[in-house]
């Protein structure tokens, strides 16, 4: 893929798109008071010809050229389909995230096409959630308010992904009505020493998190020491290779049976 020109790489993935090589993952999250699947994450994976494309090869692309948002999409009701799958199968669903880019703020109908979505697969709009990442750009922060709130008069949860990589703007998380924090792997990887300034940050962002009545999920968890760290710092919900890689669909159907995960 690196030599592939930005022309060559896209005219691929439209390839690969009609031809259906697009599927979604699934990462679970565990509940760390008594290790039950609280959730997943959906990810993207692109399997070309037998080799599986990870999207940091190509998020950045479609960004660029806006096309992300058809992917986006696409993704939303690959989720909603599978859920409305395991309803009917008889299976316990969780609540499952759905990555949505930030390029989604310029479409002003972006809350009417996620409650579409959602209702057309007659599923309970509860179970899913949207994670957008925090930005920079001051400029977007009107879109990102409606959107915040729409999704929160619609009854859809949001998150705050990536917190703590970016500009993290305090008065964004006080002001709109997010339902859950999700605290960058880079802040876990710093916080391991005892006392460092990095645990200090780590754990004051927890208990901001919890002041502002917010859920809090630390992703990138994997190992022991850090299922320590999480649970001594009271962030208990966690999400990384520790527990599980992200799995393909028929897999992580089998750990919704499962539900629990052996610590
Ligand atoms: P993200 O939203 O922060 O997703 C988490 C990424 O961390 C995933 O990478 C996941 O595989 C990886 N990860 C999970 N646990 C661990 C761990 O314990 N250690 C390490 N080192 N990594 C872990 P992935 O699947 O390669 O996705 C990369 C990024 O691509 C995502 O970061 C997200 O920003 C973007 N992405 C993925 N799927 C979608 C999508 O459907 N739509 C959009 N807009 N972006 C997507
Ligand atoms: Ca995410
Ligand atoms: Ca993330």
């Amino acid at each position: 893929m690196e030599n592939l020109s930005t022309d060559e790489l896209f005219e691929l993935y439209q390839e690969g798109f009609s031809n259906r090589e697009f599927f979604v993952y699934y990462q679970p999250k565990v509940n760390l008071k008594n290790y039950a699947l609280a959730g997943a994450e959906a990810l993207v994976r692109w399997n070309h010809e037998g080799s599986m494309i990870m999207p940091d090869s190509f998020i950045k692309m479609l960004e660029k050229n806006g096309e992300i948002r058809e992917l986006d999409y696409f993704i939303l009701n690959c989720v909603c389909a599978d859920i409305k799958r395991w309803i009917q199968m008889g299976k316990k669903p969780v609540q499952i995230s759905v990555n949505l880019s930030r390029c989604n703020l310029s479409n002003e109908n972006i809350v009417q096409i996620i409650k579409e979505t959602i209702d057309k697969h007659s599923i309970p709009r509860s179970l899913i959630q949207i994670e957008l990442t925090e930005s920079a750009e001051q400029d977007d922060n009107e879109a990102l308010k409606s959107l915040i709130w729409g999704l929160h008069e619609a009854g859809i949860s949001t998150a705050v992904d990536d917190f703590g990589t970016g500009f993290s703007s305090l008065s964004l998380i006080r002001e709109l009505p997010w339902n859950t924090l999700k605290i960058d792997k880079s802040l876990l990887d710093g916080a391991q020493i005892i006392g460092s300034r990095e645990q200090m940050v780590y754990q004051s962002i927890i208990a901001l998190a919890k002041g502002l009545g917010l859920e809090c999920i630390t992703e990138g968890v994997e190992t022991k020491e850090q299922i320590s760290l999480l649970k001594k710092s009271e962030c208990f919900l966690a999400q990384g290779f520790y527990f599980d890689r992200p799995l393909p669909r028929i897999e992580f159907e089998k750990r919704l049976e499962m539900g629990k995960n052996n610590d």
